[in-house]
């Protein structure tokens, strides 16, 4: 099949399936490198902070998207998230119906932008209270390898 054929016409456009073999390696950049050292040494989430607009970023990220500035400084988070909003999926990864739900959370922390989706510990959605206050459950700290599954779920504070 000549791929040098030029169109004048889009009708004329054919397409054919085959694929492509591509390998590579994904960098969580500088700051993303340090969220997840942070994670996985002290069980913490690392925040940014721009000196220009004194916004604050969780997960941490180098650059602030408003100022176009670089964000030296970086500390870690000890207060606990809260829920900002949540979905309950109810399928498994194969489409079928799953056993129980799983209430994903997007979890923002106080006075931070962004914030984590993850899982919340909880047996149904009828649990859930936005704004609830939640921590991270993580693995124990030799099983952990800075990755975001380190943490097994957000759990509601009792
Ligand atoms: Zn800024």
């Amino acid at each position: 099949m000549p791929v040098f054929e030029k169109l004048s016409q889009s009708s004329q456009a054919r397409h054919w399936n085959d694929s492509i073999p591509l390998e590579y390696h994904y960098t969580a950049g500088v700051a993303g490198e340090e969220f997840r050292r942070e994670l996985r040494d002290n069980g913490r989430f690392l925040a940014a902070k721009c000196s220009k607009c004194k916004s604050t970023y969780v997960p941490a990220r180098l650059f602030c998207p408003q100022c176009f500035i670089e964000m030296k400084d970086m500390f870690p988070i000890n207060n606990p998230g809260y829920v900002q909003s949540f979905t309950a999926v109810d399928r498994s990864r194969d489409g079928s119906k799953a056993e129980h739900p799983t209430i994903v959370a997007l979890v923002r922390f106080e006075s931070a932008k962004g914030g984590i989706i993850h899982r919340l510990q909880v047996d149904r959605s009828d649990q859930v209270v936005l704004g609830m206050r939640v921590h991270p459950l993580l693995k124990d700290k030799f099983s952990r390898t800075g990755a975001l599954d380190d943490i097994l779920a957000f759990k509601p504070l009792e």
